[in-house]
């Protein structure tokens, strides 16, 4: 698509886009997908978050966490209402606001073993497409956006960082959030995630073949944004959006 990007190379304002955006955890990811997504007046669906709310469903019906089965019973025909504007986080579990709830150590104890179970991953991917496919233009973040749930996406960016920078920025958060600090204790678990994640037998968290890599250890927020539109306005010019 052409007329993407004008003369000053600017996006247009009526064409379609979908970025992919995934990556571990701990790289930024949410927040400059957010802001990127503002930047080029974009959708944005956060899919940590609908796997999070999955999450809290499966601990709250009380199922046991090794039971494959009964968490994809648990999680079938999730009530799950996920907004896409950048400006406004709506995450709703049968009309309640739980966007603060799966934010907590319940949930990201256990949303790695939910996120592994085949029917969870079948019916989020099928609400992420539908999103995404409404939206037209849209930054969509996750774990296997570019390899698994929106392979034909027009830009693809794998965002990484070192564990240990990872951790870090996510330690300051916790102490910034009144939740303490546990610098051990976070990279221990940033590392189990890691490894959970990537290890898995569905959607392993891995670069596309034709990702962007962007490595954040040593870069600021600012720095960041800076570099994703770069690799956009890049990729559109060289022809990578349909
Ligand atoms: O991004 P966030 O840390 O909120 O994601 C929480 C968890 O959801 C991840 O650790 C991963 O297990 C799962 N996830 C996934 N696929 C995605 C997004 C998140 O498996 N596309």
């Amino acid at each position: 698509m052409g007329s993407l990007i004008d003369a000053a190379g600017a996006l247009t304002g009526s064409a379609k886009l979908v970025v992919a955006m995934d990556g571990p955890s701990g790289t930024g990811k949410s927040s400059v997908s957010r802001m990127l997504a503002t930047r080029l007046e974009a959708s944005y669906l956060d899919t940590g978050a609908m796997y999070r709310v999955a999450t809290l469903r499966v601990l709250r019906s009380g199922v046991d966490l090794d039971d494959a089965a009964a968490i994809a019973v648990a999680v079938k025909e999730l009530p799950l209402t996920i907004g896409t504007d950048p400006s406004r986080e709506v995450i709703l579990l049968d009309g309640e606001d739980v966007s603060g709830e799966i934010r907590g150590n319940a949930v990201t104890q256990a949303v790695s073993a939910v996120s592994a179970v085949p029917e969870v991953r079948e019916q989020l991917v099928a609400l992420q497409r539908e999103l995404s496919a409404a939206a037209g233009r849209i930054v969509v973040e996750g774990r296997d956006i570019g390899t698994t749930v929106l392979p034909a996406a027009d830009v693809k960016i794998y965002l990484t960082a070192s564990a240990e920078a990872r951790a870090q920025r996510r330690n300051a958060q916790n102490i910034a959030e009144g939740r303490g600090d546990d610098f051990a204790g976070v990279l221990a678990d940033v590392q189990r995630r890691d490894t959970l994640d990537s290890t898995r037998k569905v959607s392993p968290l891995r670069p596309a073949e034709d990702a962007e890599l962007v490595d954040t250890s040593d870069l600021n927020r600012d720095e960041v944004i800076d570099e994703l539109y770069r690799v956009v306005a890049a990729r559109i010019s060289a022809g990578g959006s349909q």
